[in-house]
């Protein structure tokens, strides 16, 4: 396999070759502009995040890419697809997908936190202590399944091609990495971007420990989605802002093994809410 085929959309392993990319430029950032120094061991969280995304990269690699390729074909040829009902040339369909994805996506997120089934599941991204570009790999494969099924039905549904899609899942994980690195930028830089896109300084609030703060910015690409929807934080001191959940406080408790498990705690004991 030669770099042209990994950086070309249409190849399976063009999103693996960006998250490897984006891991490596927003490290340097990290290490270069850094927000706050680490209080606990990078390696140690690293080795839980990236071993996450390794099972995450083997589900959707492996397991969802022959089901991309299919699903693609279909929904490019079909007749009932957004696409075919609204005339777009080929970048006005890349942002349109990218656009309403993220719109599916925001929706997703908010439920993740709403719905105790689905919050078992997305804790797991919740309970890291610090937050870094690491942090943007902290997916249970159980979240992950159910996040890339919705995403292929509204795929199907729009009439996207692999293409689009394709186009999707690379600013998607570029920017989940950007909004979860340990950067300090410039603040006007950081006042623009709050515009449109979703900064650093503003994810960083959605994983505060306070719920209310926890429970807002749900943003991954674009940050109009809050404000439209009415889930917009923003007046928050950043440098008190402590991360993680507060009921998993003990590093200890959060192996990689304990994190696997954790959705499935007291899951088929009665009156046993998650949240
Ligand atoms: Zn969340």
């Amino acid at each position: 396999m030669n770099l042209g085929s990994l950086i070309n959309l249409e190849s399976p392993f063009s999103p693996s070759f960006y998250v490897v990319t984006g891991i490596l430029f927003f490290l340097t950032l990290e290490n270069t502009i850094p927000f706050r120094a680490a209080t606990l061991s990078k390696l140690r969280r690293w080795r839980i995040n990236f071993s996450m995304n390794f099972c995450n990269v083997v589900i959707i690699d492996l397991c969802f890419v022959y089901l991309l390729r299919k699903t693609t074909l279909f929904s490019g040829t079909h007749q009932l697809n957004l696409f075919e009902k609204i005339h777009l040339n080929s970048i006005g369909r890349i942002l349109l997908t990218i656009l309403l994805l993220d719109l599916a996506l925001y929706w997703m997120h908010r439920l993740n936190h709403k719905l105790p089934f689905l919050w078992r599941f997305h804790r797991v991204h919740h309970t890291d202590l610090n937050v870094d570009v690491s942090s943007a790999s902290r997916f249970h494969f159980g979240e992950v399944t159910v996040s890339t099924t919705i995403t292929y039905t509204f795929m199907l549904l729009m009439g996207a091609t692999l293409v689009e899609v394709r186009a999707f899942q690379v600013a998607l994980f570029l920017m989940a990495q950007f909004g979860h690195s340990n950067i300090k930028l410039w603040s006007t830089l950081e006042k623009f971007l709050w515009l449109v896109l979703v900064p650093p300084s503003m994810h960083r609030i959605h994983h505060s420990n306070i719920k209310r703060e926890t429970d807002s910015n749900y943003g991954t690409i674009f940050s109009f989605w809050d404000r439209l929807f009415g889930t917009f934080t923003y007046n928050v001191d950043q440098d008190k802002i402590i991360f993680g959940l507060n009921e998993f406080k003990d590093p200890n408790e959060l192996t990689l093994f304990k994190l696997l498990k954790l959705p499935f705690r007291g899951l088929f004991v009665r009156g046993n809410a998650s949240k």
